[in-house]
């Protein structure tokens, strides 16, 4: 077996998670390219090294004395060393990293440093080999990440070391300078190690036993989700739940790698696990249930509208011209709603009106504000009857009007517009009838 482990900041916080981190390594032989975040929040409150960083580099990119703001960040290094007992000294790297601070050089290195030198003391505590991510994950002239470049260099660089660790979250920009992914990246370096060493699986700790049915402060103590695939974890995703950064699907995603979920904290938990395809049941009829708040409806109206062909063309062009993407569209026979990110809307609200008017002359426009959408996703709905009768008689019953509906013929999920105010409502109705109640 060989496996890629990724662990998230708050497993790699304090010398005490470090060591449950360890233990988790060294249980399970297949464990053999381990990659670590920087120490995130140790308690409530606290900071994560990663923004102590770039606070740190703000000050001294302005030119002002950042000494003390550096000695904290190298403290909290040194804490963790000390509570392991190890004799590693990082004044060599803060020697370093204080100059090229002064230098200015740039805020994604001052950034990636919270990865880096936690790599260092994680390779010195496993005695793995330390292989610094700069060398061997790339992103191009436009600022992409180069995915050929870095799978040939990776792949060729991990065939002769039998265990590493390679710090997550940053690589080397086109000019050879460092350049971090966005936050949360470490969970891309992770698919991008597994995809290079073809991985058996992709294991990402983390501070929770995996994905929820849904939102933990909307809906007390949810189910975890068992085995998703990466289709449905798309759809939620897109809607709002995180776990895993939404960009470090598509390395594995075409390579058939599982990635499995799991809880540093609770690591007798089987967590959750990701695949390709799975013909595996799912214990409920929906997999997960997302959603966001703050989207306006455009609902055009003109008589005769389905005769005039290229009309939704023409009104989708209007947004486009305006620089806005839409979520949704759906449509009557002389009505075509559009739906939008109402904060992204608000900006261009008058252009995209005048724009409606010049260019398909409609009977009229309404819109509609503070509105919400919810997703409710799974694999267990397709070919599954009454799956919509159940969700809207469950609406119905917690007295939440629905707005909109719409569902893609893969059947994979079905997207509810409400207002704002029915959002919790509506989804732990929609969570009570297919999942409490089966409990
Ligand atoms: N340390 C980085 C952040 O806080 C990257 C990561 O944790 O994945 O965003």
């Amino acid at each position: 077996m060989k496996k890629v482990v990724k662990f998230g900041g708050s497993s790699l916080a304090s010398a005490e998670q470090f060591k449950k981190v360890g233990k988790i390594i060294l249980d399970d032989a297949g464990r053999r390219y381990v990659i670590p975040s920087a120490p995130g929040k140790r308690y409530d409150g606290d900071i994560k090294v990663t923004d102590l960083l770039y606070d740190c580099y703000h000050t001294a990119e302005a030119g002002n004395n950042f000494e003390d703001k550096l000695k904290t960040i190298q403290a909290r290094y040194q804490e963790i060393i000390e509570g392991l007992g190890m004799s590693l000294s990082l004044d060599e790297q803060f020697k370093e990293i204080r100059k090229n601070f002064s230098e200015k050089a740039g805020v994604d290195y001052a950034a990636s440093r919270g990865e880096y030198l936690n790599g260092i003391i994680m390779a010195g505590y496993l005695g793995y080999e330390f292989v610094d991510a700069a060398e061997v994950i790339f992103f191009d002239e436009d600022g992409s990440f180069d995915d050929d470049k870095t799978d040939d260099c990776l792949s060729q660089r991990l065939a002769s070391v039998e265990r590493a660790v390679i710090p997550g979250f940053y690589g080397s920009a086109a000019d050879g300078s460092v350049k971090t992914f966005s936050r949360g990246g470490s969970d891309i370096t992770g698919s991008i190690v597994a995809k290079a060493v073809h991985a058996d699986i992709y294991e990402n700790w983390t501070d929770v036993s995996g994905f929820l049915v849904t939102d933990p402060r909307v809906v007390k103590d949810p189910e975890v989700i068992s085995t998703i695939t990466y289709k449905e974890l798309r759809e939620l995703s897109y809607m709002g739940a995180t776990v895993l950064h939404e960009d470090s699907i598509f390395p594995l995603r075409k390579e058939g790698i599982p990635i499995n979920v799991r809880n540093t904290n609770q690591p007798e938990d089987s967590g959750t696990l990701i695949v390709e395809s799975t013909c595996s049941k799912p214990k409920y009829t929906i997999t997960g249930i997302a959603g966001k708040r703050g989207f306006a409806s455009i609902n055009i109206e003109k008589d005769m509208m389905n005769t005039e062909i290229g009309f939704g063309r023409k009104v989708l062009q209007v947004f486009e011209d305006c620089g806005l993407s839409f979520e949704h569209t759906p449509s009557g026979i002389d009505t075509f709603t559009v739906y939008v990110h109402q904060d992204e809307f608000q900006e261009k609200e008058q252009q995209v009106i005048a724009g409606l008017h010049r260019t398909v002359q409609p009977d009229s426009i309404d819109l509609e504000s503070d509105l919400a959408l919810i997703a409710v996703v799974g694999r267990g709905m397709r070919r599954t009857r009454g799956t919509a009768g159940r969700i809207f008689s469950a609406l119905a019953h917690a007295h939440v009007n629905v707005k909109m509906i719409d569902q893609g013929s893969s059947e994979l999920n079905i997207i509810i517009g409400v207002e704002n105010r029915d959002f919790e409502t509506a989804i732990r109705a929609i969570y009570d009838i297919f999942v409490a109640s089966q409990l």
